[in-house]
């Protein structure tokens, strides 16, 4: 008998005080006015840790189990539609059995009302046990909350204030289908030419004289994307000027597309799945390839605003792949630990051997810090999205709380936004380390199919690439950073001060000193980037006052001023998820003593890494750049 929530301590301690769930759960329960919910705080995390304890004993026991079927069954087209191998058709039947389709949708609409976070709980969970039957169940909730979310923006929900209940909403009969298991959803960005490069998108759609929607084009790699419900980004606009790879994103908009109606003669198929691809891993999972030919189509929120809706799901999603990949990096450890543990070598087991004890004590706290990040992420994330429902649907009567009100959506979702593509970077990185270290943990029986560490490596690689790649997120983290001293210099200057008095403040705690000094180090190399994209821009600026920095910058171009910064976008996100990570923990063992020892355990790798990285950033980088110079000139000389 294993469960794989029981046997999870660090798990466990969110859900019994890691997580403040006041607020959250009062959100959840639109503040008490939701009828048939749990009658306070205490009972609705009762609700949510029972159903973790149901998932993570059908995890332990029912999913895992057919770990190896589900890598090696293949998945097959039989008269256009895909066909599950029989050991995900069990599994997904027990889940639909257990009602656990649709956790998170509310009660009115058939679900149970569960926050997201307590969903990425158990995405971890089921993710522990195989990461493609997560995928497939993430994608299945994620799509009819996705709908309810975009009709509650778009004005096209209904809610009784007074009743707590939502009383109708655009996309009710899709997301009860969804809901019971009858169809499937998916998110269909990805193009033959266009992956990371959204701009590039090339999927048209189009409107008839009747002004009814037609999208036409051609997705892939699409997971799910052998269900009914596709959310697609297409063209509705020109692409704009070729040179500028954003100029595309506004001519985007978002549409609902059913890839084909069951109508009393059978099924009508609206959209042709080109085929099922052939993957590493995450095998029982379908990733499709489909087509869309003037395929009706609803459009989403407002025409042109398909990147801005698109991102908001997948922030959601992105924190989703933090929690998947922590799942692995639990099964991946676990493995190793107990290989570690029985096999003997040069008089001991290998677990006492200095390398191999050391790797573990690092896969471990990684782990712990990937979850305190995930978590907090999720936390906020979800926060502030409730906190904006709050306010459309039944806000505060007096204006200081509406004030309030306002100014904490906007604190959330500022921090929501710092920390999404950190989790997503750190979970996914270290989910590929932490399986390539327990194949080497294991030796030659780690290269050995039967043993299955295998298997989790080849799950793990598509992590870094999909819902944004790395190297995105860096991007994203790097340009949200800089951006912000940019606009804020003075806001930087005050953070900056603080942690320099604070590293050796007489008051501080040993602890807080070493956070604030890690602090120091990010804002230091923070402000060298800084200081190199003005020497980029204005020769010999480079010594201009931080409070001049917004003027300066006022015409920079990203593609002529950012280069230094983009070539070290990604040893940056590594350094503000160490720190990042570092200030959880510190607030966390502030209240609960017993997590000094894991902020004590991150801090002795983090310190020396992240001085690596700052040396990295300072010093290097200019040969690159040089070439890449020289290239960019040959290409102009050559047009
Ligand atoms: C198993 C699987 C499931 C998937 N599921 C879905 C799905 O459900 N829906 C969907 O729409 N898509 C899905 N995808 C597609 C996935 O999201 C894309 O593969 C991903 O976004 C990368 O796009 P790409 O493959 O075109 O690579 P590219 O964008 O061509 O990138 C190639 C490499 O170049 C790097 N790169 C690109 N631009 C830059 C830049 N500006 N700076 C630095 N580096 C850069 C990337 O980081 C990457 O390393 C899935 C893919 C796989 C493998």
């Amino acid at each position: 008998m294993a469960n794989f929530f029981e046997d999870n301590d660090d798990l466990r301690f969110y859900v019994d005080k890691g997580v403040d769930w006041s607020e959250l759960v009062a959100l959840t329960e639109y503040e008490w006015r939701s009828p048939g919910g749990p009658k306070d705080v205490g009972e609705a995390v009762d609700l949510y840790r029972s159903l973790l304890e149901a998932l993570g004993s059908y995890a332990g026991d029912a999913i895992a189990p057919l770990a190896r079927q589900l890598d090696t069954q293949k998945l097959r087209i039989e008269d256009g539609e895909v066909v599950h191998p029989a050991a995900m058709t069990e599994i997904f039947e027990g889940l639909q059995q257990m009602e656990v389709y649709g956790l998170c949708l509310p009660r009115e609409l058939g679900g149970l009302n569960l926050p997201v976070l307590a969903n990425n709980m158990a995405m971890e969970i089921i993710g522990r046990a195989d990461v493609s039957v997560v995928a497939h169940y993430g994608f299945h909730g994620g799509i009819a909350m996705a709908l309810l979310l975009y009709s509650v923006l778009e004005g096209s929900t209904t809610f009784d204030a007074e009743q707590g209940t939502i009383t109708s909403t655009r996309w009710a009969d899709a997301i009860e289908e969804i809901r019971s298991g009858r169809a499937w959803g998916s998110m269909d960005i990805t193009e033959p030419d266009a992956g990371s490069d959204m701009g590039a998108l090339r999927a048209t759609a189009e409107q008839d004289a009747d002004g009814n929607w037609l999208v036409t084009g051609q997705k892939l790699f699409i997971t799910s994307g052998h269900g009914k419900y596709h959310i697609v980004i297409a063209r509705t606009e020109p692409a704009g000027s070729p040179d500028d790879p954003f100029a595309g994103l506004a001519g985007l908009s978002l549409f609902l597309v059913p890839a084909y109606e069951d109508t009393p003669e059978g099924r009508k198929r609206l959209s042709t799945i080109d085929g099922i691809e052939e993957k590493l891993g995450h095998n029982a999972s379908a990733t499709v390839a489909i087509s869309f030919d003037h395929s009706p189509a609803q459009l989403i929120g407002k025409r042109g605003e398909g990147f801005k809706n698109m991102l908001l799901l997948m922030n959601n999603a992105r924190v989703g792949v933090g929690f998947e990949s922590l799942g692995l990096c639990e099964a991946a450890y676990r493995a190793a630990k107990a290989y570690a543990a029985e096999r003997p070598s040069m008089g001991k087991t290998i677990d006492r051997h200095e390398m191999i004890a050391d790797m573990l004590d690092e896969m471990r706290t990684d782990i712990q810090a990937i979850r305190a990040l995930a978590i907090t992420a999720g936390l906020h994330e979800e926060i502030a999205q409730k906190l904006k429902l709050k306010l459309k649907f039944y806000p505060p009567s007096e204006r200081a709380e509406l004030e309030r009100v306002e100014r904490a959506q906007k604190r959330h979702a500022a921090k929501s936004r710092r920390l999404t593509p950190l989790v997503k970077w750190l979970g996914s990185e270290k989910a590929v380390e932490i399986a390539r270290r327990a194949i080497q943990i294991h030796g030659g029986a780690g290269y050995i199919k039967e043993y299955g560490v295998e298997k989790l490596l080849r799950d793990a690689i598509v992590f870094p690439i999909y819902e944004g790649t790395s190297q995105i997120q860096a991007l994203m983290a790097m340009k949200d950073t800089l951006l912000g001293v940019i606009r804020r210099p003075q806001d930087f200057v005050r953070r900056e001060a603080t942690a320099r008095w604070k590293s050796v403040d007489a008051m501080a705690s040993r602890q807080e000193k070493r956070v604030a000094r890690l602090q120091s180090l990010s804002y230091a190399t923070q402000r060298h980037l800084m200081a190199r994209i003005f020497g980029g821009k204005v020769w010999g600026l480079r010594q201009v006052p931080v409070s001049g920095w917004t003027e300066a910058m006022s015409d920079w171009d990203p593609k002529r001023d950012f280069g230094p910064a983009m070539l070290h976008a990604e040893r940056l996100i590594a350094l503000l998820t160490d720190v990042a990570v570092a200030e959880i923990l510190l607030e966390q063992s502030q209240q609960h003593p017993e997590r000094a020892e894991l902020l004590e355990r991150w801090l002795d790798r983090a310190e020396p890494r992240c001085r690596h990285l700052h040396d990295v950033i300072t010093t290097t980088g200019d040969r690159v750049l040089a070439s890449l110079k020289g290239a960019g000139a040959k290409d102009e000389a050559a047009k």
